[in-house]
């Protein structure tokens, strides 16, 4: 590479910064976790939207104490109608909510100019001459 005093860079056109090539010049790059979507599934039920009866451990049953004959019978669970599950409480069932490192917007902040949207340019320091 020929070097010339004081010419301008040609790399930066004089400027000393050149668009950040990770972001294109946007300073927020898709999200990794969601691939950008924002969405992300529900780390509680795994995107099920549903987890398994916390008043029966999932059985759908429960055990009460017959009055009558003073033994125990199983009966159906009654907070999920024996079914063993019930819906997530973290997702109301939708089985995705917001992704988190992104908080649902599917960018984050480029990592490479840290949102800046410019980098210092490589071939003149930042001093747009060479
Ligand atoms: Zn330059
Ligand atoms: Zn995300
Ligand atoms: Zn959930
Ligand atoms: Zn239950
Ligand atoms: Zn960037």
């Amino acid at each position: 590479m020929l070097i010339s005093c004081n010419s301008t860079c040609d790399t930066c056109e004089g400027e000393g910064k050149v668009f950040c090539q990770t972001c294109e010049g946007n300073g927020e790059t898709a999200c990794s976790h969601c691939e950008g979507t924002g969405i992300d599934e529900c780390s509680y039920c795994k995107g099920a939207g549903e987890m398994s009866c916390t008043n029966c451990a999932g059985s759908g049953k429960e055990r009460k104490l017959d009055i009558a004959s003073g033994e125990y019978i199983d009966q159906s669970c009654q907070k999920c109608s024996g079914s063993g599950t019930s819906e997530c409480n973290f997702c109301s069932g939708e089985g995705s909510g917001n992704c988190e490192p992104c908080k649902g917007t599917g960018n984050v902040t480029c990592k490479e100019c840290n949102g800046e949207e410019k980098l210092v340019c490589k071939t003149c320091d930042g001093t747009g001459k060479i």
